[in-house]
């Protein structure tokens, strides 16, 4: 794979090319600075040329038969299996998180969720409605045509898949913009399409700036639907520019997520979940439940509890295995990740665990050494605004009514959740928690048959589960007349 080299080139049309301009941008170890790969930075030519050569692919894709394509998808996702250490370790190297997580999470999630599509595309069904007097009503699901995807790099694989397997699965051809901090993973997975036989042109993968590519990508004339994921501000612009031109935008934004922990629930358990899911890739996950709210009997045992494990983690280098949380992405994130650790100690908070002095520049790699900040308020920056790395806030209250006026007192809606032994208190919590994504008594489970989106300012619509039927199809209603 040409993922694997020094000189990483576009898939586009089938081929594996330069940029029309010949431009290359570098892409960055992030545990070490040094460079990895120069990559071929898309063109606004390139991304036209992607998306003609997408719309072609799509109605060639569209006359196979539907066993076809699922056997073609499912032979995809095994030669994705069959390259998983590879493509595990291109990810880790390409943006920091550690091994365990690349192997252990999101090789087999980018599996699993081609495998759930592949069985999909045999089953997309229509409608007869009851229609009146002397006709026939029937609706048949259509493919849009060329998708565009734009993608982030905290989870350059799994989300360059939940984009892919969905589209592909619903009859459509895509062409994919990756993050520019992490494109290699994005690149073998245009690679392995190819060779998994899928049409040229059904997968094509342009690396270059947002600004550039991805702009031209969501304002193509072309493009029949958008699907993003990343931060919130480009997602208001990408949907803003989407509803211009009246298509489809299914927008996966940022988050603040709120974890409940109530007086009768396990402090140990809550400890470790809150390690788990807060910590992994370095914080830099968008579910991350980073205010995490604590009843006052057990209040100041959890801090401890995961103030111990905060300090004991081992924070190196991410190729090793034993490693639980690898450097950030680059140095920009690492002097606002700082700048939020700064701004939470000027406003009062009291750092239970991590640094608050100036990152070693000197040290070689994007290192931040992960925090706990306790009694904190819900008017701080710390406990509004998305970090996006190793940095956990924590509120106490008191009682059920506080609970949720805190939790729901932010301008996300991507994950909330609750830990409580009491079952009609669970369910309260799980109905007036306002997040598209509710755990009870855990944290972070996905599964690809489930749906996944944001509320308010994380965003709206679902790319997975039985929701990517009504996201990257078209209904038609279609009356006969029986006379
Ligand atoms: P980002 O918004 O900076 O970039 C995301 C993608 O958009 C990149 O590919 C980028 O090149 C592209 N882009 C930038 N400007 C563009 C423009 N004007 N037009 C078109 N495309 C443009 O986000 P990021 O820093 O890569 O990722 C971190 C953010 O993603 C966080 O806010 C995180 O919460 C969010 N995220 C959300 C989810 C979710 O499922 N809700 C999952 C992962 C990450």
């Amino acid at each position: 794979m040409q993922a694997l080299t020094d000189k990483v080139p576009l898939v586009l049309d089938g081929e594996l090319v330069e940029a029309s301009t010949g431009a290359r941008f570098d892409t960055v170890n992030p545990a070490d600075g040094t460079t990895l790969a120069s990559v071929a930075e898309a063109s606004v030519d390139d991304v036209d040329r992607a998306v003609r050569s997408a719309q072609a692919a799509a109605k060639k894709w569209q006359r196979m038969r539907p066993s076809q394509r699922a056997r073609l998808l499912t032979r995809y996702a095994g030669l994705i299996e069959h390259h998983g250490e590879e493509l595990a370790l291109l990810q880790t190297r390409d943006m920091g998180k550690p091994i365990r997580e690349s192997r252990g999470i999101d090789l087999p999630v980018m599996v699993e969720t081609l495998e759930y599509f592949a069985g999909m595309v045999t089953k997309i069904e229509g409608r007869t409605t009851p229609a009146p007097g002397r006709f026939l009503n029937y609706t048949v699901r259509e493919p849009i045509g060329a998708v565009g995807a734009i993608t982030p790099w905290n989870f350059p694989a799994v989300q360059a898949v939940w984009k892919i397997a969905p589209a592909l699965a619903m009859g459509n051809a895509i062409v994919l913009k990756p993050a520019q901090l992490a494109p290699l993973v994005p690149v073998a997975l245009g690679e392995l399409a190819l060779e998994a036989g899928l049409p040229p042109g059904l997968v094509n993968v342009l690396p270059g700036r947002g600004s550039v590519a991805g702009n031209a990508l969501v304002e193509h004339p072309g493009i029949g639907k958008v699907t993003f994921t990343g931060s919130t501000e480009i997602g208001q612009q990408i949907g803003r520019s989407a509803a211009d031109r009246l298509i489809t935008a299914s927008l996966e934004l940022g988050g603040k997520s709120a974890l409940v922990a109530f007086g009768d629930s396990s402090p140990e358990t809550v400890a470790s979940v809150v390690f788990q899911a807060m910590y992994s890739n370095q914080g830099e996950t968008c579910t991350a439940p980073s205010r995490l709210l604590v009843e006052r009997p057990i209040y100041d045992e959890v801090i401890a509890r995961v103030v111990d494990k905060v300090k004991a983690a081992k924070v190196g280098d991410p190729e090793d295995p034993t490693t639980e949380i690898g450097p950030l992405v680059d140095a920009a994130a690492r002097a606002s990740v700082h700048s939020y650790v700064t701004s939470g100690v000027a406003e009062g908070a009291r750092l239970a665990a991590g640094d608050a002095s100036d990152p070693d520049q000197s040290r070689s790699g994007f290192y931040y050494p992960p925090a706990v900040f306790s009694d904190v308020t819900a008017s701080m920056r710390i406990a509004r605004e998305e970090i996006f790395g190793p940095v956990l806030s924590v509120l106490p209250f008191e009682g059920e009514d506080q609970a949720v006026e805190l939790a729901n007192d932010t301008i996300y809606g991507l994950a909330a959740g609750v830990f409580t032994r009491d079952v009609g208190r669970a369910l309260r919590f799980a109905q007036t928690l306002d997040a598209g994504n509710i755990w009870v008594n855990s944290w972070g489970v996905l599964n690809p048959a489930s749906p996944y989106s944001g509320f308010r300012f994380s965003g709206h619509g679902s790319d997975l589960g039985q929701a990517a039927v009504d996201s990257f199809t078209k209904e038609k209603s279609v009356w006969v007349r029986l006379d």
